[in-house]
C-alpha cells in the first residue's frame, strides 16, 4: 500500500488528536482524561484494549499469521510546565503542558493504529499498541516493561518528535542514543563537636569535599575516551552553625551514561572511591544509588528496518545521523531484553524561533505528525516480512 500517500490522507485525524490531547494535558500518573480519549478512539476502530497500570492502555490488532509480535509504543503525559504558545489550541489546564510533544506521540500512534486496522488484510503479525503513562518521571515504562501483556512481544519501536531537527528529517541510526539517568543519595557520618577542638570530633566535611573531589576522577581516569558519560553532585547539604562541626553531610547528584557497560562500571567505582576516602577520613557513609533509566541503545536489526520504512516513505534525504542525546528517554526499559528501536523524528519548524523541549514556548511542525505515522505503518510492514524467517517463527 501507498503508506505516505494515506498517511497525508489523514493529516487532518493525526492533527485533530494532536490538538485535542494538547488542550488537555496531564502528568504523569494523572492521565485519567488522556486514557479516557485513547479509548474512546480505539471503541470508534473496533480495536480492543486493557488497561494497564492504572492510566496506561494497551490495544491489541492481530494480523493473519499472528507473528512476530510488534510493540509500538507512544507516551502519554505532559509537564508541569505553564504554557507560553499562544496557540488556539493550548493546555486549558494551569501550569500543565504538553512541553515534550507527547500529544504527538499518541496522535500518531492512534492514527497508525487507525490505518492497520483499515488494511487489515496486510496485517500478517500482531501489533500491540502501548500507551504508557508517566515517562518523565521516569517510572512509567520500568512498570509497563514488567507486564504480562507486553512479555510476548518480539520487538519494539517508538517516535519521539524532535524539535531540534526540522521538520522533513528522521534519524534512526543504530547503537547508543540517549542516555542512562542514574540517581544517587550519599549520607557522610562523621562525629560531631566544637569547631574550635577538632581533635575531639570526626569532622565529614573535608571528607566530603575530598569525595567529591575524586569522584571527578571517575569519567577523567576510568571511562575510555571513546564512551561518554557524567558524574554529577549537585546538592551538598551540612551543618547548622559556623561554629559546630556536624555529624554528617549528604550529598545527592545524578549520573549519565551511553552503554550498558559504563552504566554499571560507574556505581562500583564511585563506591570504591567514596569507600576508600571515607576510611582515609574515619566517616562511614551509605549511598543510595537508583538505576533511574537505562541507555537507550538501538538495535541494528530494528534500525535498518527503520532505515528502510524512511526511505520508503519520506525518501533518503529524509534520513539522518543526530548525535546522542544527553537526557533519559524510559523507552530503554522496553529494549533493555528485546531488541527495538527509537525514531527521533523532525519537528522544528523552518522558520522563526525553536524552543527546545521543555520549554514554556515549546512547540511542533505538525508536519511532523504525518512522517511519523508513516513511519509506524511502514515500520510494521517492514517488521512483519522480515522477521517470518526468524527462529522463533519458524
Ligand atoms: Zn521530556
Ligand atoms: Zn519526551
Amino acid at each position: 500500500m501507498d503508506v505516505m500517500g494515506i498517511a497525508e490522507d489523514s493529516w487532518d485525524h493525526v492533527v485533530e488528536l494532536r490538538r485535542q490531547f494538547h488542550r488537555h494535558p496531564e502528568t504523569g500518573w494523572r492521565e485519567q482524561g488522556t486514557q479516557r480519549l485513547i479509548e474512546q478512539e480505539l471503541d470508534v476502530l473496533g480495536i480492543p484494549y486493557v488497561e494497564v497500570a492504572g492510566t496506561g492502555v494497551i490495544a491489541t490488532l492481530v494480523g493473519k499469521r499472528g507473528l512476530p509480535v510488534i510493540g509500538l509504543r507512544a507516551d502519554m503525559d505532559a509537564l508541569p510546565v505553564k504554557e507560553e504558545t499562544g496557540l488556539p489550541f493550548a493546555s486549558e489546564y494551569e501550569n500543565t503542558s504538553h512541553a515534550c510533544g507527547h500529544d504527538a506521540h499518541m496522535a500518531m500512534l492512534l492514527t497508525a493504529a487507525k490505518i492497520l486496522s483499515e488494511h487489515r488484510d496486510e496485517l500478517k503479525g500482531t501489533v500491540r499498541f502501548i500507551f504508557q503513562p508517566a515517562e518523565e518521571l521516569g517510572g512509567g515504562a520500568k512498570r509497563v516493561a514488567a507486564l504480562p501483556e507486553v512479555q510476548d512481544i518480539d520487538t519494539f519501536m517508538a517516535i519521539h518528535i524532535w524539535s531540534p531537527i526540522p521538520v522533513g528529517k528522521i534519524s534512526v541510526q543504530a547503537g547508543p542514543r540517549m542516555s542512562a539517568c542514574d540517581v544517587f543519595r550519599l549520607t557522610i557520618r562523621g562525629d560531631g563537636g566544637h569547631a574550635a577542638s577538632p581533635e575531639t570530633a570526626i569532622d565529614p566535611i573535608p571528607c566530603a569535599a575530598a569525595v567529591i573531589s575524586a569522584l571527578q576522577t571517575i569519567v577523567s581516569r576510568e571511562i575510555s575516551s571513546t564512551e561518554a558519560a557524567v558524574v554529577s553532585v549537585c546538592t551538598l547539604r551540612a551543618g547548622t552553625g559556623f561554629n559546630v562541626i556536624p555529624d554528617e553531610v549528604t550529598l545527592t547528584g545524578t549520573v549519565r551514561s551511553f552503554s550498558h557497560g559504563v552504566h554499571a562500571q560507574i556505581p562500583q567505582a564511585m563506591e570504591r572511591i567514596i569507600g576508600g576516602t571515607c576510611d582515609a577520613f574515619r566517616t562511614t557513609f551509605e549511598l543510595d544509588y537508583t538505576e533511574a533509566t537505562p541507555p537507550v541503545i538501538n538495535d541494528e536489526d530494528c534500525s535498518r528496518r527503520a532505515e528502510a520504512a524512511v526511505r520508503a516513505t519520506a525518501g533518503d534525504e529524509a534520513l539522518i545521523d543526530y548525535p546522542m542525546i544527553g537526557v533519559a528517554e524510559d523507552f530503554s526499559f522496553f529494549t533493555r531484553d528485546k531488541p527495538g528501536v527509537l525514531a527521533l523524528v523532525g519537528g522544528g519548524k523552518l522558520e522563526g524561533p525553536v524552543y527546545p523541549h521543555h520549554h514554556a514556548k515549546f512547540d511542533i511542525d505538525e508536519r511532523g505528525l504525518v512522517m511519523g505515522v508513516a513511519l509506524f505503518v511502514q515500520y510494521v510492514l517492514e517488521t512483519q516480512e522480515e522477521m517470518r524467517s526468524t527462529a522463533r517463527l519458524g
